[in-house]
């Protein structure tokens, strides 16, 4: 059996480290525990630590999950995982972010359910494939600022950050610049402003590289099998 408890408490300190290596305060840390694959029986335990959000990147398992869980209205259920259109208005129904939009179709999209279902918001971050990997979805930087003019007459759509996954590497340290370009795009949009576009969010960091994503300004940090153990699946 994996202690959660134990593990949310050891997650919790090595990013209260990392944010005081680089002065930052580690309450404006979110963590966003993804639990796939991970039943709620196996969530439980976290929600009188602290848990804020989970996060899911399968509509089709996150959807039972989501309405099994007598506790759901005590965190929010972000959406990580690739989104098709098709599968939309059911992300709608449980997510209340979604880190992995990474096209006009899927704004269009998620706008037009958005109308459909009477909500007058949707957040999202645009996800941005950094690294350049052909294997990874994302947005390429030079394209994220494109996107936001075409997206500003989605008015429904909010976005409200930037996501990214880096490449698995041996050492986390080489994942930094990764980061960190992610960061520079952050505050370069910022200041060139869109509308419906708040640099509220940046999203970097797993399991394997959430300490430099840290140190780098990550205030989401996506942390699955260091709170629930190896996946098998
Ligand atoms: C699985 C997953 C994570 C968490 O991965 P771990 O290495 O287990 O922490 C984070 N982000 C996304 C998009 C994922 O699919």
């Amino acid at each position: 059996m994996v202690d959660v408890v134990a593990n949310w408490a050891a997650v919790e300190e090595r990013i209260s480290r990392a944010a005081k290596r680089v002065g930052r305060s580690p309450e404006m840390i979110q963590v966003v525990a993804v639990t796939k694959g991970v039943d709620i029986e196996t969530i439980t335990p976290l929600l009188t630590c602290g848990i804020k959000a989970v996060g899911e990147n399968r509509i089709q398992d996150a959807l039972p999950k989501y309405q099994g869980a007598n506790w759901r209205g005590r965190v929010e259920w972000h959406f990580i995982g690739h989104l098709q259109t098709n599968k939309v208005r059911q992300c709608l129904e449980f997510a209340s972010l979604i880190h992995s939009v990474d096209s006009l179709r899927l704004i269009q999209e998620i706008n037009r359910r958005a109308v459909n279902m009477e909500l007058p918001q949707v957040e999202i971050l645009l996800q941005v494939n950094v690294s350049g990997e052909t294997t990874k979805f994302g947005l390429a930087p030079e394209a994220v600022p494109v996107l936001m003019e075409q997206a500003a007459q989605y008015d429904r759509v909010q976005i409200k950050g930037l996501m990214t996954i880096a490449p698995f590497e041996r050492d986390p340290e080489k994942t930094r610049p990764i980061f960190r370009n992610l960061r520079l795009l952050g505050e370069d949009l910022e200041e060139k402003g869109f509308p419906q576009f708040e640099m509220k969010y940046l999203s970097m960091g797993m399991t394997n590289d959430f300490e430099v994503a840290i140190e780098e300004g990550a205030n989401l940090v996506r942390i699955g099998s260091a709170i629930f153990g190896q996946r098998t699946v």
